[in-house]
């Protein structure tokens, strides 16, 4: 009569994938063991099993203990179960050291696949090579899961080259071991090998096709992931995401809706891995409308919002200037983690709300989350951004004794670049001679980038020398150096480093920008002419340049245009700087009222920003332009960084 009972729950565990019912089942089979005097190990097995796959994996664990107050004894089935619930976070490890001496006592050590299981827990999970490579000693006959073990937690203790060494010496190697060979050098990022050895592999499957594709994304290679993804004889739900995070992380944005919508067609069903990738790639590019379409996406087919999807939404909003909708998600996200923290922090950050943003810090700490180097980076560069010199030398003063977090160079970065944007150059020179370590070349930037604002050639010719040296193919460094020397009238000077640059064959980062217009991304360089409406832009740009004239006495900025010293490139002195091409796009485009939102890959420049601030005022838009450093909300004629950038 027990036994049934008992029969009749093995059916529903076995088939039993979700974790809410295998609780409901676990707790009814509870219920039912105080009249079960001696249930069978297999049951347990199959519970065990069930519970460490699922969700709470520690519930194997007490279910074990139970079983110990029971007269039946673990089988050598019982034990890979529970070293694989203790395998699943690092925290459970201390349970499998006690599990272990369990193990020895009931004499099943010598079980290869509880070997294999002790060595996968304390190479891969510990990151403890020594521990697993005593039990991998003890091995009275090497069976190739144990020597699988042994590979695996290798390469995930970054030994590659010890990963090698087991390989090469492994008798019979199958289908795994080449795999993690293969998932190995794709995961330190060395294409060449992994290559070598997938295609020396006797027969792969599709992790095999999988480990390399992850290989060529690992190192960026779109192209080459491109190749492989279409070679694939098959392609499961791995596949896709793989190809779609290397399309995120190089900005290719059709090219990864493209494929999403191959995916879906395909049948493949996305997961939150590839929600990920299609948020991110519209965060990169700010891309408003996709990233709302992806949102709705996730909604539509109750994709579950995990932490890491929420802060990749908090991420997408903040850098398409939606920064309120950034804040609803941010809220409702229930285990902040320092991530999401900083990605909100971050958020703020760039819209130079340095206030706020010492207040998301103090409320992260009172929250119990850690701040990183990223928290104090993200906080430090709002304070520059509003010029908050007390806040921020504060912050860098008390960072490692109230947070424990070390100043690194960026940190001193910041706080150097607040000080020379106030005109503080003295101080700001003295801070980076105290700093611990030797400065780098965004420190000398910094310190430029304040003898541009304030004029100051003295500290610039030394600055620029050593930054030129440092960064001899940087070209917003010559850029800045010869803007530096045209402003205070040092035109000889200018034209020098000018020519300088022409002769070492440095040419300028064209400048781009983009506007998105039902969910398509027009991108223009300075004077394009290559949009199909090009010709009605020119005469859109022209016509609002006059209309400004007229009404507001607006006169373009020829100093800087005849001497071609800002970041961007002109094809010739009349072309027309991107950002004027985008903004005249949207005018022809969007109705009365509308926010113009546009995205420049560089600084943007003292013209193109006061004619941003005019166009706002005259024909009443909102403009929210995100450059290279940081969000411009023009609105009524001003800009939300008050002239500060
Ligand atoms: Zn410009
Ligand atoms: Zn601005």
């Amino acid at each position: 009569m027990i036994s049934q009972d008992l029969h009749h729950f093995r059916p529903l565990l076995k088939s039993c994938e979700n974790p809410t019912h295998l609780n409901q089942i676990h707790a009814q089979i509870l219920k039912q063991f105080p009249n079960l005097q001696y249930p069978p190990i297999f049951q347990y097995n199959v519970l065990i099993r069930g519970l460490a796959a699922g969700k709470s994996p520690v519930k194997a664990l007490s279910l074990y203990r139970s079983l110990l107050q029971t007269q039946t004894r673990p089988n050598n089935f019982t034990f890979p179960f529970l070293l694989k619930a203790c395998s699943s976070s690092s925290s459970l490890v201390p349970s499998g050291l006690s599990l272990h001496a369990h193990i020895v006592r009931t004499g099943l050590d010598s079980d290869p696949y509880i070997q294999s299981s002790l060595i996968h827990m304390y190479a891969a999970v510990a990151k403890d090579v020594k521990s697993a490579q005593k039990v991998f000693d003890l091995c009275s006959v090497h069976q190739t899961v144990c020597w699988n073990s042994m590979l695996d937690g290798l390469v995930k203790c970054g030994e590659i080259e010890l990963a090698r060494l087991v390989f090469d010496r492994m008798g019979c190697r199958d289908i795994v071991s080449w795999n993690t060979m293969i998932n190995g050098y794709s995961l330190v990022g060395d294409l060449k090998l992994a290559r070598e050895v997938f295609d020396k592999m006797p027969c792969k499957n599709l992790v095999s096709w999988n480990s390399i594709l992850g290989g060529y994304n690992k190192c960026g290679d779109v192209e080459g992931a491109l190749r492989v993804f279409r070679e694939m004889p098959h392609r499961d739900v791995v596949s896709w995401n793989t190809m779609l995070a290397c399309y995120a992380q190089s900005g290719n944005c059709d090219e990864a809706f493209e494929l999403f919508d191959e995916m879906q067609h395909s049948g493949v069903k996305p997961t939150d891995a590839t929600v990920v990738s299609m948020i991110s790639v519209c965060a990169h590019l700010g891309a408003l409308e996709r990233g709302e379409w992806v949102h709705k996406f996730i909604k539509e087919n109750k994709i579950e919002l995990n932490t890491i999807l929420a802060t990749t939404l908090v991420d997408m909003y903040a850098k398409c200037g939606e920064i309120s909708r950034a804040y609803q998600i941010f809220y409702a996200i229930v285990d902040k983690d320092f991530l999401a923290w900083n990605a909100i922090i971050a958020g703020v950050a760039v819209y130079g709300q340095a206030r706020e943003a010492l207040r998301l810090l103090d409320e992260m700490r009172e929250s119990g989350s850690v701040a990183d180097d990223m928290t104090f980076a993200a906080v430090l560069s709002a304070c520059s951004h509003a010029g908050m010199v007390k806040e921020g030398k504060y912050l860098l003063d008390c960072m490692k004794v109230t947070y424990g977090v070390e100043p690194k160079v960026e940190h001193y970065g910041c706080v150097i670049d607040l000080l020379a944007r106030k005109g503080l150059l003295d101080e700001a020179v003295l801070l980076m001679e105290s700093m611990p370590m030797e400065p780098n070349a965004p420190v000398w930037g910094a310190l430029l980038g304040g003898c541009r604002i304030h004029g100051n050639s003295g500290v610039a010719d030394d600055v620029g020398r050593r930054l030129l040296s440092l960064q001899p193919k940087h070209s917003g460094r010559y850029v800045l150096l010869s803007n530096i020397y045209a402003s205070i009238n040092r035109w000889e000077d200018a034209s020098k480093i000018r020519s300088m640059m022409t002769n070492k064959g440095i040419s300028k980062i064209p400048g781009t920008s983009m506007i998105e217009l039902k969910g398509i991304l027009h991108k223009f360089v300075a004077g394009d002419q290559s949009h199909p409406e090009s010709k009605k832009i020119y005469q859109k740009f022209i016509e609002v340049s006059e209309r400004l004239k007229v009404e507001v006495g607006y006169s373009p900025d020829t100093k800087q245009v005849l001497l071609d010293i800002e970041e961007e490139e002109k094809g010739h002195i009349l072309s027309v700087h991107s950002e004027k091409l985008a903004i005249s796009f949207g005018l022809l485009h969007t109705g009365l009222g509308a926010t113009i939102r546009i995205i420049k890959n560089l600084r943007v420049c003292r013209d193109c920003h006061h004619l941003m601030k005019l166009i706002s005022k005259v024909y009443d838009r909102e403009i929210v332009m995100r450059d290279r450093n940081r969000f411009h909300l023009f609105k009524d004629g001003a800009c939300s960084c008050m002239d500060y950038w």
